[in-house]
């Protein structure tokens, strides 16, 4: 008898079909489609996406995962790949249609408000809506809670980071939370006295030779990909031979545009450096959001923000901004990349302080989720933490809890990626410095040794869970002595 899962392929290919379908359609929307053909691009969008979303009620579909699931057990990609789509069919089995509609409009209400308020910064006309989302939220986390999830947040939690819980996050977040309060003042003294050149506007030519460079530079196969412009800057694993980035440039602040560069390159770079049984497989793009960030960091800031690299990124400056990068002293530009400072909004925040904007946000939607407070107290709340935590002043809810889109739309259990990414990122150096001259790599700029080391030790991995991809990776659970070490050693 044939086996499940050679039957399931078909259905598994014509997904892989719609998602490379539907990537293109959007990053046409973002980067390229005239104004007035967006409508009827964003009507294929949702055509196409209905057509994908459909594939999960098809019972033949339905049928080959229940049954592919016990037949594929004893291989780790494809048992990772049919749980997580069991698991959605159960839940999809739980919900009547008329639920699953009256969710999505509370979701998509929600978000449509969000940008109103945000726009105008106006609180009052969001909360009465977002009430209803955070509601939709809480039924969710209750029907997809499994046994040994303590709390409705973990439930959420596990959607992005299968296995953990509130109780493994607030074991790395509460003494990262207080070594970053602690230590920040000294930070910001001691860089009183450090040297910080001017920076000078360049104007979006010369910043996009730049940016054509850095990709070179770090690795990234111009030929699998590509690099447009955007409002937001993204990155997208499309398909095999094709993983697509673009930015935005600021001409006041040409770092903005390197970072974001790096930032996204690192994304790719883990995209186009999958193994072949990845694909073979189905399990590319399953990676979870915190291993994601953990890779786009660690290329950002850990290899972007180093003082071995620096000379790489000084010498492209020189080369298509402007002479005057030659005359800059080393340590003025290397001072730039690393400049901490408080900031109201997450985006723009330093190295340092990033996780602390993080921790804020965690707090405060898993007491949201589980119920101990309620939308009307964010605001306060919120405001309390930026003062404790920041020592910043909140002037106005737009530059204050209403900053991200992602808790308008049910996004509730993500936020802590970012930060798990840092966290994640530091301890696996330690694990390259034992396998690699890591600085000595750096310093000589060869990117591509370094690429290597994560396509056989992190990314032929990073289809599991993160608490058994970590362990795989480093020899043993997250702990985040590892990125306060590193933190220490950079800052003091
Ligand atoms: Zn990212």
């Amino acid at each position: 008898m044939a086996k499940a899962f050679d039957e399931l392929k078909k259905f598994l290919d014509e997904k892989r079909d719609l998602h490379y379908l539907l990537s293109i359609l959007n990053y046409d929307i973002q980067t390229s489609t005239p104004e007035k053909s967006i409508g009827r691009e964003s009507e294929l969008l949702s055509k196409y996406a209905s057509e994908l979303a459909a594939m999960e009620k098809n019972p033949e579909y339905i049928r080959l995962v229940k049954r592919s699931y016990e037949e594929e057990k004893d291989n780790p990609r494809r048992e990772k790949l049919l749980r997580v789509a069991l698991e959605n069919i159960e839940f999809m089995e739980k919900v009547d249609l008329e639920t699953y509609e009256r969710w999505n409009q509370a979701f998509q209400k929600s978000n449509e408000m969000w940008r109103i308020a945000k726009k105008n910064d106006d609180a009052a006309i969001y909360l009465p809506y977002w009430k209803k989302a955070v509601e939709a939220s809480r039924e969710i986390a209750e029907l997809r809670r499994k046994p040994g999830q303590k709390t409705r947040y973990d439930s959420l939690l596990s959607q992005y980071e299968p296995g953990e819980t509130e109780e493994l996050v607030d074991s790395v977040f509460n003494p990262l939370r207080d070594y970053l309060i602690e230590k920040f003042p000294f930070v910001m003294k001691k860089q009183e006295k450090a040297l910080f050149p001017e920076i000078k506007a360049y104007d979006v030519n010369h910043q996009r030779e730049l940016s054509y460079d850095l990709l070179k530079l770090i690795s990234y196969d111009l030929d699998r990909g590509c690099l447009r412009e955007s409002m937001h800057p993204f990155s997208d694993n499309m398909s095999k031979d094709d993983a697509r980035i673009t930015t935005d440039y600021s001409v006041e602040d040409w770092r903005s545009n390197l970072f974001t560069i790096i930032h996204e390159g690192g994304h790719c770079i883990e995209f186009q450096n999958w193994p072949e049984e990845q694909y073979a497989d189905y399990v590319e793009g399953s990676a979870t959001a915190a291993l994601c960030e953990t890779h786009s960091r660690f290329y950002e800031n850990i290899i972007g923000r180093s003082k071995e690299f620096a000379p790489h990124l000084k010498a492209l400056c020189e080369k298509d901004l402007g002479e005057e990068f030659k005359d800059m002293p080393l340590e003025g530009f290397y001072n730039l990349l690393n400049q901490v400072r408080p900031n109201l909004i997450r985006c723009d925040a330093d190295e340092f302080t990033y996780s602390l904007h993080i921790i804020i946000r965690y707090e405060i939607e898993k007491d949201l989720i589980n119920g101990k407070i309620e939308v009307e107290d964010v605001p306060a709340i919120w405001n309390k933490k930026y003062k404790d935590y920041l020592g910043l002043d909140v002037p106005n809810d737009r530059e204050g809890f209403l900053q991200d889109v992602h808790w308008s739309d049910g996004s509730f259990g993500y936020f802590p990626s970012y930060a798990l990414g840092n966290i994640y990122g530091a301890q696996i150096l330690n694990s390259i410095k034992k396998d690699l001259p890591y600085e000595e790599i750096l310093k000589n700029g060869d990117m591509a040794a370094i690429r290597k080391w994560f396509a056989e030790h992190d990314f032929a991995y990073d289809y599991l869970d993160p608490v058994a991809w970590i362990n795989k990776v480093t020899g043993e659970g997250m702990n985040p002595k590892y990125f306060i070490d590193y933190l220490e050693k950079k800052f003091f």
